[in-house]
């Protein structure tokens, strides 16, 4: 019947944890494990103390339940106890203990109990084992997390962990030299740990089943039992005495007739879990010198995960202290001590078996490369913000090191994570908007390069023919002036036609790049030397090459350059200006920049002037070809070609700057 000690506590329902870490920092046990994300309770390391229940604001924590195999016991021949423990007060406010037990007994058990007896009897062997040898130090053993605790995480400790059973299970013993071995026991309180302590292997079968009050309200509720028609009963005996303030936090000592000295030191308490467990190191490493240490995993039994009741802890402590004085007056106290006399030989004593869950400690190093790996390259970022459920960075990196944690629990490294990879991907973005734009305008020209060939290659024979005739005839002297200016026009236009013709051909040709290696200073030197420019526009060339040479196609550089230089002058002709031309490079790429202080190229154009055939130049000034060609020409020797311009007189000087990047060998950018 006893539930299998290998059954979890609790257990983490995925689906409603939402990984905000409050449970870890609620462990005292560190024996919540976070994997992929998940808070998983590690029952190996569990305590039972159910703090993580009780933070946990998803209900994302389920705790073993035990009703079936109560409803198995009620079912069955053998007569059943239920052992109450003394903080029922505190779940049943506004409640009779009478109608309580009258509630209880409905259910089908043949006895109701109040473990405060079994207390008592505890209380008594705590004032022996004090009253004995002065040279034994004890920790108490009435709270069955700090039991598992000690067992885990203090293994050397075991043998100081007060030989005594708990009121439970003294109770129990008690009750089976009553009613005899064959009575089945069910304990109903406030704590999960008395699951495992219930189920443990160190005890024999002594308490059949734990439940907490939770599991008990869910049975009462199931079975429809309604307090106001309920036949209200006392508990059975052997009642309780003092015991019955077992629950509040000194309980056990003052049941004991022992009083916390602060003079002495000698008995200490300590409950809560930040301080418990700093009291057990204290003990252990000598820093509390007590002779008994009675520390509780939360603040008093009133305060356990079963407890489903919301009011605060002094409102719970009160009803206790209410019940255990009203029923102190009440007390039959002859019949109480001849109960105690006739158990005084009641074997109470019990063994603990050390499980050490330790895990091994990481070394400076490694700790140093965990917070490395967090983004803490320095003591100031650090921030001990607490966020990952632990106190401290170093506390959170010793766990990943254990393999509780994971890095990614760092709240403000996950942040500093997600806004560079956001900045990375704005600029991923970016690239990418240009990358597209660039494909766009290079399958245009592909598309056009191909037309413009076709058409500039049966354009050509054609006009050559239509000049050579015309020229013929411009050679007979004997034709009247009026036809030979008519002749004229004919050569002028089919010359433009030619121009036109040889642009076509240009862009057409620009995908056969011949490189060779290339003196860039000299190149632009070059092209401006071939251009004449206008009267009002000055040239200002400034070179900044470390290395002038680079490896392009020198014809088709000055191609580019004198289509820069062109446009520069066609939109500084009127104004006059400046054309600046500078050069420089960075290693891996040349750089040339055409600047103009023309008036600037309107916005609603900027993103047309590359296209093929778009001008904004006369009839017969432009073909709308050059920075079409300019563009295919720079791209064809994979560089890049940037335009800036400013035509708001008011921001400053206006203009246009043309800057030609160009890898300075073959595959580099
Ligand atoms: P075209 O010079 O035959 O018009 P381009 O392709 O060289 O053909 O130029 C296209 C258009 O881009 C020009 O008509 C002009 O509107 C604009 N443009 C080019 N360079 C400049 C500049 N430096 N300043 C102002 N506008 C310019």
């Amino acid at each position: 019947m006893t539930p299998s000690p290998n059954m979890p506590l609790v257990k983490t329902i995925s689906e409603r944890c939402r990984v905000c870490y409050t449970c870890i920092r609620e462990c005292p046990a560190k024996a919540i494990r976070v994997a992929e994300g998940q808070a998983h309770v590690l029952d190996e390391r569990c305590i039972g103390c159910g703090n993580c229940v009780r933070v946990c604001s998803q209900n994302a924590k389920r705790v073993l339940t035990n009703i079936n195999q109560v409803r198995m016991l009620l079912g069955g021949q053998t007569p059943v106890a239920a052992v109450i423990a003394p903080s029922f007060p505190a779940e049943f406010a506004g409640m009779d203990h009478a109608t309580l037990v009258g509630m209880i007994r409905t259910l089908g058990f043949d006895y109701v109990n109040e473990v405060a007896f079994g207390a008592d009897l505890v209380a008594g062997r705590y004032r022996k084992l004090l009253d004995g040898s002065a040279d034994r130090r004890y920790i108490a053993t009435t709270c069955p997390a700090i039991i598992r605790f000690v067992e885990r995480y203090h293994p050397e400790m075991v043998d100081q962990l007060a030989p005594v059973v708990s009121p439970m299970v003294a109770t129990a013993r008690a009750l089976k030299r009553l009613h005899g071995d064959g009575l089945r026991i069910v304990f109903i309180g406030p704590c999960i740990a008395k699951k495992a302590e219930a189920a443990s292997n160190s005890l024999n079968d002594d308490v059949d089943v734990a439940i907490t009050f939770a599991e008990l309200r869910v049975m009462l509720l199931k079975e429809g039992v309604d307090p106001s028609t309920v036949q209200a009963s006392a508990f059975d005996p052997p009642h309780g005495g003092l015991g019955r303030v077992f629950a509040i936090n000194g309980g056990m000592l003052q049941t004991a007739g022992v009083a916390e000295d602060l003079l002495t030191g000698h008995v200490v308490t300590a409950e809560g879990r930040s301080s418990f467990p700093q009291a057990i190191r204290a003990f252990e490493n000598g820093d509390l010198d007590s002779r008994l240490l009675e520390v509780l995993c939360c603040n008093g039994c009133i305060m356990g995960a079963g407890v489903t009741n919301e009011d605060g802890y002094f409102a719970r402590r009160n009803r206790v202290s209410q019940y255990a004085r009203q029923q102190a007056e009440a007390l039959d106290a002859d019949r109480w001590r001849a109960a105690m006399t006739d158990m005084a030989d009641l074997d109470l004593n019990r063994r603990f078996v050390a499980n050490d869950q330790r895990l091994a400690m990481p070394s400076r190093e490694q700790i140093t490369r965990i917070l490395q790996d967090m983004g803490k390259q320095r003591a100031e970022d650090e921030l001990n913000c607490g966020a990952c459920g632990y106190d401290t960075c170093l506390e959170h990196a010793i766990a990943i090191h254990k393999g509780l944690a994971e890095t990614d629990m760092c709240l403000p490294n996950t942040i500093e994570r997600i806004k560079a990879t956001m900045t990375e991907l704005t600029s991923t973005n970016r690239e990418l908007a240009e990358t597209r734009e660039q494909l766009i305008q290079s399958e245009k020209l592909a598309s056009m390069g191909q037309l413009a060939a076709g058409i500039a290659h049966e354009v050509n024979n054609p006009l050559s023919v239509v000049l050579m005739y015309t020229h013929l005839l411009l050679e007979d002297e004997s034709l009247d002036e009026k036809l030979r200016e008519d002749l004229r026009m004919v050569v002028d236009q089919a010359g433009r036609c030619r121009k036109i013709v040889g642009g076509l051909l240009d862009f057409a040709r620009q995908n056969k790049v011949v490189r060779q290696p290339t003196d860039v200073r000299e190149t632009v030197d070059h092209a401006l030397r071939m251009l004449s420019h206008p009267d009002n526009v000055c040239v200002s060339v400034r070179h900044d090459l470390d290395d002038p040479i680079a490896e392009i196609d020198r014809d088709q550089i000055i191609q580019v350059l004198t289509n820069l230089f062109t446009n520069a002058f066609a939109a500084m002709t009127e104004a006059g200006g400046t054309l600046t031309v500078r050069t420089g490079d960075d290693g891996a790429a040349v750089r040339i920049e055409v600047s103009d202080t023309g008036p600037g190229i309107p916005s609603d154009i900027l993103g047309k002037i590359f296209d093929p055939f778009f001008t904004t130049k006369q009839i017969g000034k432009g073909t709308g070809l050059g920075l079409a060609v300019t563009y295919g020409i720079v791209k064809m020797h994979r560089g890049d070609i940037a335009v800036t311009t400013n035509t708001n007189p008011g921001v400053g000087p206006t203009g246009a700057t043309f800057a030609v990047t160009l890898p300075r060998i073959e595959g580099d950018v």
